[in-house]
């Protein structure tokens, strides 16, 4: 007997093949849905793209009866339930963004029994009244979509989110499956926590995106670089994450002003601007989305050739999911990323401007300094990154420091230099003002504060600009300088730094920036 019809035996594959018309499942799908099917909770750690829904939507199916999804954005709740009618199945979602009558319609038919997903915000489904109507109901599974929102930890925290730790207790015979493409450690131990009180069974699906190739370049003039960039890549799609609003704009201005289709995308825009980019983006080939972070979620393009970030992201999860919008398709593609001292600076200041507990802050500053690790390794990236999930990997040869190996030297010497002028100028001065000094410049602010009469000044004079800023960016990175720890802008030593000023440890950099960038714009240009 083939086993064309031995499949059809199984339910699950039969509803994939008839309702959705796969004939595979991804990997992870058929695992995830057995353990649903059988009663089990579920959380499933899987990349974007991955498919996910189907997860979910498949048991829902083969269950009968209803399942509750639970989603935080509109948006993507009415596309699901959309493409779910298109399917042919019974889908509905009672939400704020539609008319009193359309959701009193939506209801009767969930409670006549016809729907058989409906799809809900968090702080509709957590009211007494719904609770209390669907608990009357046949509710067979619920799914919670973007779970990582329940974790205060996580980078996408919800308030609305700490509610549905209760949905155990209150239907506590109905399997819940939560899904999410970001989780670390922490979060991951977090969602089975709260959510399901520790019994459920977690399933992570590898994180590898290899079509992707991973590079870093040291920041200098990012306008050129971006440009240079996209040159290489002429007529494809692709995304540029800028950190604020203004900055998309100038880019997206300065694109077009050579000859790049570009579009800019940020909440500060109308709806109907943002939604003509973004229907410009999906729909023509070739268009460069310059863009904030509120672009992306839900953005299923599959031909994107690369995603450039120009300003350091938020986190490593944060970086991981911007990148995976790239080359879904499976062809190569490339994520490159921008990276100056000036962006740590930043990142630290958004940490501490925040309105938060001393703890979470102290959690997110960890968080930053993963990301800058990965900026600063001279390893594999891509091990780095699949580290992180906790994933094993060997070298991947797609990454800037596989395919060019970055030679490491001493520079115990020339970090000595970088300290004294720190410590002799009171650490109260940027990086700037720092090589100023160490190069002997007499700018007005050197001489305005007499610094040109330090021993450090002019002390490091045998080495040009970049050398230094490369130095002190790696100085940080690896913790003997800490940026900004007044919130002033300047560099204070850290008791690593004290360490290496006694001659205690010493310190190996990476020989990258002047000529790693200058052999790369000699080939890009
Ligand atoms: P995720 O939520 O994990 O980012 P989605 O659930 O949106 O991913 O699925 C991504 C895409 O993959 C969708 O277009 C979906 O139809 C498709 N897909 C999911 N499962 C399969 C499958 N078994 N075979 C083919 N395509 C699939
Ligand atoms: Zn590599």
């Amino acid at each position: 007997i083939s086993t064309t019809s031995v499949s059809t035996h199984d339910p699950k594959r039969r509803v994939l093949k008839d309702v959705f018309g796969f004939d595979d499942f991804r990997p992870g799908q058929a695992s995830v849905m057995e353990a649903l099917l059988a009663g089990r909770h579920v959380l499933a750690v899987m990349p974007t793209g991955a498919g996910k829904s189907l997860c979910y939507q498949v048991p829902a199916l083969v269950k009968g009866g209803l399942t509750i999804v639970v989603s935080p954005l509109v948006a993507l709740m009415q596309d699901q339930v959309a493409a779910l009618r298109l399917a042919g199945v019974a889908a509905d979602t009672i939400n704020s963004s539609i008319d009193r009558d359309a959701n009193v319609a939506a209801w009767r038919r969930v409670a006549s029994g016809q729907t058989r997903l409906l799809y809900l915000a968090p702080e509709r489904l957590m009211t007494e009244r719904m609770l209390d109507a669907l608990a009357r109901l046949d509710v067979r599974l619920i799914a919670i979509d973007e779970a990582h929102c329940i974790s205060q930890w996580g980078p996408a925290f919800r308030r609305e989110y700490e509610d549905l730790a209760q949905l155990r207790g209150i239907f506590p015979d109905v399997p819940i499956i939560a899904v999410t493409a970001t989780a670390d450690e922490t979060t991951r131990a977090d969602i089975e926590t709260r959510l399901f009180g520790g019994r459920v069974e977690t399933q992570v699906l590898g994180f590898d995106r290899p079509n992707i190739k991973l590079a870093i370049e040291p920041k200098q003039d990012s306008k050129r670089q971006l440009l240079n960039f996209i040159e290489r890549h002429q007529g494809r799609s692709g995304i540029v994450y800028c950190l604020s609003r203004k900055k998309t704009e100038e880019m997206a201005a300065f694109l077009e002003k050579n000859g790049v289709t570009a579009l800019a995308y940020h909440a500060g825009m109308s709806k109907e601007a943002r939604d003509a980019n973004q229907n410009a983006f999906m729909t023509l080939s070739g268009v460069v989305m310059v863009a904030t972070i509120a672009f992306g979620m839900g953005i299923d393009k599959p031909d994107v050739a690369y995603v450039f970030h120009t300003d350091l992201p938020g986190s490593l999860e944060a970086y991981y999911q911007e990148i995976g919008r790239a080359g879904r398709d499976g062809r190569a593609a490339e994520a490159h990323m921008l990276y100056g001292l000036g962006d740590i600076r930043m990142r630290r200041m958004f940490i501490e401007d925040e309105d938060a507990a001393a703890e979470h802050k102290r959690r997110s500053h960890v968080r930053l300094d993963t990301l800058i690790g990965y900026c600063e390794t001279a390893e594999c990236r891509r091990q780095v990154l699949l580290g992180y999930f906790g994933e094993e990997a060997t070298p991947c040869g797609n990454c800037d420091n596989c395919l060019e190996q970055a030679p490491r030297a001493d520079g115990t010497a020339e970090a000595r230099l970088i300290l004294a002028a720190v410590a002799q100028s009171g650490e109260r001065f940027g990086a700037g003002h720092v090589i100023d000094i160490l190069l002997g410049h007499e700018t007005e602010k050197v001489t305005g504060r007499g610094h040109h009469r330090l021993a450090a000044f002019g002390s490091g004079a045998a080495h040009k600009k970049d050398f230094w800023q490369s130095l002190i960016r790696q100085l940080v990175a690896n913790g003997f300088l800490v940026p900004d720890p007044g919130g002033h802008g300047g560099l204070a030593i850290a008791d690593k730094g004290h360490a290496l000023g006694r001659g205690e440890v010493a310190f190996q950099y990476r020989v990258e920036t002047r000529t790693r960038a200058a052999r790369r714009a000699a080939r890009a240009g």
